[in-house]
């Protein structure tokens, strides 16, 4: 039965592929939602060459004038919010809160900050040449639009983490084909229905619904693929862009780890422990996934977040404040789920509370706390993505330090300690794209913030003026008004010319700076 409203859907102008369509339905209730169209590669060849045709006039529009666009769509986010949290709600399963704040929200807030910030991070940026070589000339760094994006997006961020990373794209003057996954696609084309009222013109961002094979032709056709979802995907992507090379930014998965020290603030490490390690069914990239308490603090830390997390409510999420905990959006990641749990306690971990799938109807995995674990079992190495969190009892903060670095993965960090001189040296040699003191996740919604990943997290970043250079190739520009009708170096070559330059070479070149003779 169709629960969620379905004007967006009817209104979506793309169609389907030969009939083939995929079923989307509410993990929090099991109950089927609707059918939407699988595109093959031909609808997708089709919906770029539109995007790419609409893109042209799009570009031309000055950053203000798209600014418009984007502050009108923030309106709209908010004036539906409760339509679209609804529709987040209902084919991911989160709690209200996840879907307000983190989805409907954030994206609002990313709205409002690329249309501030665009002009500012692709600005014409004029630089000084140190090379003898080119005095008086002057020299621009541009940024201009790639042409069309294809943003690839995972389901527990149905719209932050795949129309979000379509705004800075937009802003920068190209146009977007969106591949929402398969699990949640509704959300984005409620989105694509309201950048068209908020007067997006036509054509400049189309979702493209279908599988993972739907999000491989899109490789193919774009000029560049913004991919957020799982390393192993990732790897797939990078493999297939490598055909046409065309250019990737990816944002992958994490086994993010937080560290305690004996001096912390058990109650805020243990607070924000369970919030960060919960929110969102645990189903968050950066959500807090393992974790080392220095002895001392240890059992006190772990009594707290075994009370804390017992008081969780887990079940279909209704209105504000019905449950803290909703469904396991995916069916697949059960199975995941329960076997690093089986993992960890056939090598000895202890389950101090959950560890098994909750009663439905709907798709729910209890709140998890595991104790006595070590980086033998697949719960302290690999992503997890679920309401779990092991905790692991660390002799001092180098062997947190050394464990919390054992990872392929490196995207968010954090370390507890009141201290917060030993808590920074200790942040720096997190071998993480992002690293909090006293906090986890928070640096997210400091948007001026690169974020993205080391190691097996990923490549490239998100916010920050990196996150929107990214959507552009970059164009030096060099402008010679005075020069002689011949340079000393061209043709032909003479003996006392070619002398003098290199002497020239030699004066600059063959000396070590005074303060480096000495080092
Ligand atoms: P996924 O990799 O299974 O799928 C992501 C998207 O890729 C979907 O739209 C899917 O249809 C598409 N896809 C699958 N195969 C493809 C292929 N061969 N070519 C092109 N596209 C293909 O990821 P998921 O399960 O939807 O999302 C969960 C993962 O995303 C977790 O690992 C999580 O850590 C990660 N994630 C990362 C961030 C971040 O910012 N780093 C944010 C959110 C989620």
């Amino acid at each position: 039965m169709a629960t969620v409203e379905q004007k967006s859907v009817e209104a979506t102008q793309n169609g389907g592929a030969d009939g083939r369509t995929f079923a989307v339905d509410n993990p929090a209730t099991g109950e089927h939602i609707i059918r939407l169209p699988d595109m093959d590669a031909g609808r997708v060849r089709e919906l770029v060459a539109r995007a790419r045709e609409a893109q042209k006039a799009w570009a031309e529009q000055s950053f203000d004038d798209r600014a418009a666009v984007m502050y009108r769509a923030r309106q709209w986010m908010v004036d539906n919010r409760e339509r679209i949290a609804k529709t987040v709600m209902e084919e991911n399963g989160k709690t209200r809160e996840d879907a307000m704040l983190a989805d409907v929200f954030t994206t609002a807030d990313a709205l409002g900050f690329w249309a501030k910030k665009a002009s500012v991070y692709l600005a014409d940026e004029r630089v000084r040449s140190h090379s003898p070589f080119v005095i008086g000339r002057k020299l621009i760094v541009r940024y201009r639009p790639r042409g069309v994006v294809g943003v690839i997006g995972p389901w527990n961020y149905p719209i932050a983490n795949c129309f979000g990373d379509a705004i800075p794209a937009l802003m920068a003057g190209n146009s977007v084909v969106l591949k929402p996954s398969e699990v949640t696609p509704i959300s984005s084309l409620l989105m694509e229905e309201g950048m068209r009222a908020a007067g997006l013109p036509e054509d400049v961002m189309l979702v493209a619904t279908g599988t993972g094979e739907t999000g491989a032709a899109l490789i193919d056709e774009v000029d560049m693929v913004m991919f957020t979802g799982s390393t192993r995907t990732g790897k797939k992507i990078m493999g297939r862009a490598s055909e046409t090379l065309t250019p990737v930014s990816l944002e992958l998965g994490g086994k993010d780890p937080m560290i305690v020290l004996r001096d912390a603030d058990l109650e805020r490490a243990a607070n924000t422990a369970v919030y960060w390690g919960m929110a969102n069914g645990g189903q968050i990239c950066m959500s807090v996934e393992r974790v080392y308490v220095e002895e001392p603090v240890y059992d006190e830390f772990v009594a707290k977040v075994i009370e804390k997390t017992r008081a969780l409510r887990q079940g279909k999420p209704e209105g504000p404040g019905s449950v803290e905990v909703g469904a396991v959006t995916f069916a697949p990641q059960v199975e995941i789920i329960e076997r690093h749990i089986r993992d960890a306690v056939d090598k000895g971990a202890q389950v101090q509370l959950g560890g098994k799938v909750a009663d439905g109807p709907g798709r729910y995995f209890q709140p998890t706390v595991l104790t006595d674990v070590d980086h033998s079992m697949q719960i302290m190495t690999e992503e997890t993505f679920g309401p779990t969190l092991p905790i692991m009892k660390v002799r001092d903060e180098h062997e947190a330090l050394r464990y919390a670095n054992d990872s392929r993965y490196g995207l968010n960090s954090s370390v507890f300690t009141r201290d917060l001189e030993k808590g920074e040296r200790i942040a720096r040699q997190l071998t993480a794209g992002s690293a909090c003191v006293n906090d986890a996740v928070m640096n997210y919604a400091a948007t001026e913030l690169p974020f993205g990943g080391t190691g097996e997290s990923g490549i490239g970043y998100r916010h920050g003026a990196a996150g929107i250079q990214k959507y552009c190739e970059v164009q030096a520009l060099m402008v010679t008004r005075f020069a002689p009708k011949k340079d000393t170096f061209m043709f032909p070559y003479a003996p006392a010319r070619s002398r003098l330059v290199e002497r020239l070479s030699v004066l600059l070149y063959g000396r070590v700076p005074r303060k480096y003779r000495d080092r």
